[in-house]
């Protein structure tokens, strides 16, 4: 029933729009066009004047013509760096780029797939409920775009986001929440060689705090890591400044919280036996979340994927996306896997029969949803 060749023309076509991170306004302005040509009542909201893009989020509903369960699709726009001038080409039933660039497939193969699903439910007159479609802008880097939707709009309970690397069937039913923590010891700056036991180097201070933390693999929901160090000068005086940047997730809320307290009282303790200070700072990225495996949104998912020949399983993801955001804004949602191979990379590459699948997939879960 897919139309695989309008498909992969329309893939093709969207990952050559370039839509790098905070400019996705060729491309925001382009994909409303197709939503409203397809019958969806569409507007752009105002985040990107919040967060600095170009351009908000493409938010689109289309009214059903039938009874039954009102479901979101969300995917995001914005694609990373190197993703200007993306020129797509396809070997083996394998769409990569031309090595220069990523490919874009994370996320507009989610797209791709939710357009040919819209298409053809016009297309043949299907019977389907409400549906409502979210294009989010600034994804990548801190999920800013889905933080400024206004959720009061939507009337939809279950959210399907569209943004996994897991082969069509995978069901993402648990994400990790993120901290992002940064230190700066101020210590005191002294001549190395003349008089160092008047200095207080803020280096040796980070040193000793980082020494007894703990830090990479926590336990199996919850990692740490150190980033980044800057400090010093030259190598005659003694540090007068540190600066540390570090993250640490964990699929548990309150794990997480304990990690971050552990990491900034290690700095804490270590200023104060040296004599120093420090500042500290920990914010939350994004919020954990964890669906039931019983839930109705993965039965649905399940049921739609086992009609159409996909094998479903559920799984937990070690990355944040625009499902963490809605899930803390009282929907419900969950990731699906669409294939999106090597992300990020410049091997980054799709299978066309998993966009296919996709494509399947949103079509079968809209017929699903009525009742
Ligand atoms: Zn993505």
């Amino acid at each position: 029933m897919i139309n695989e060749k309008r498909l992969v023309d329309a893939f093709m076509e969207y990952v050559s729009i370039s839509s790098p991170t905070q400019s996705e306004g060729r491309f925001a302005a382009y994909i409303s066009k197709i939503l409203e040509a397809l019958g969806l009542d569409v507007l752009i909201d105002d985040a990107g004047e919040k967060v600095g893009s170009d351009t908000g989020n493409v938010i689109a509903k289309l009214k059903g013509n039938a009874e039954g369960d009102t479901l979101l699709f969300s995917c995001h726009m914005d694609t990373v760096s190197p993703g200007v001038d993306i020129k797509p080409l396809i070997k083996d039933g394998v769409i990569y780029s031309d090595g220069t660039t990523v490919l874009g497939g994370d996320n507009k193969a989610g797209i791709a797939a939710i357009i040919e699903a819209l298409t053809l439910i016009k297309e043949n007159n299907l019977t389907h409920a409400d549906i409502e479609v979210v294009f989010s802008i600034f994804e990548e880097g801190g999920l800013h775009g889905a933080k400024n939707l206004n959720f009061e709009q939507f009337n939809a309970k279950s959210v399907f986001v569209l943004d996994s690397g897991g082969d069509p069937g995978q069901i993402i039913v648990k994400g990790p929440a993120q901290d992002k923590l940064e230190f700066k010891v101020i210590g005191r700056p002294a001549h190395a060689g003349v008089a160092p036991e008047e200095g207080i180097s803020a280096i040796q201070v980070a040193s000793a705090a980082i020494s007894k933390m703990n830090l990479l693999r926590i336990d199996a929901e919850t990692t740490a890591n150190i980033g980044r160090i800057e400090g010093g000068s030259v190598t005659n005086i003694v540090a007068a400044e540190a600066k540390v940047f570090a993250e640490a997730r964990s699929l548990d809320n309150h794990k997480l919280k304990a990690q971050s307290d552990h990491m900034v009282a290690c700095f804490e303790d270590a200023a104060k036996d040296f004599g120093a200070t420090v500042e500290t700072s920990v914010s939350r990225m994004y919020s954990a979340f964890s669906i039931d495996e019983n839930a109705e949104i993965v039965n649905m998912a399940k049921a739609a994927c086992s009609r159409i020949g996909l094998k479903p399983y559920t799984a937990s993801s070690g990355g944040g996306s625009d499902t963490n955001v809605f899930n803390a804004n009282g929907l419900m949602a969950i990731n699906l896997g669409i294939g999106e191979k090597k992300p990020h990379t410049l091997e980054e590459h799709l299978h066309i029969k998993d966009l296919v699948a996709t494509s399947s997939l949103v079509l079968e879960l809209i017929k699903g949803a009525v009742k």
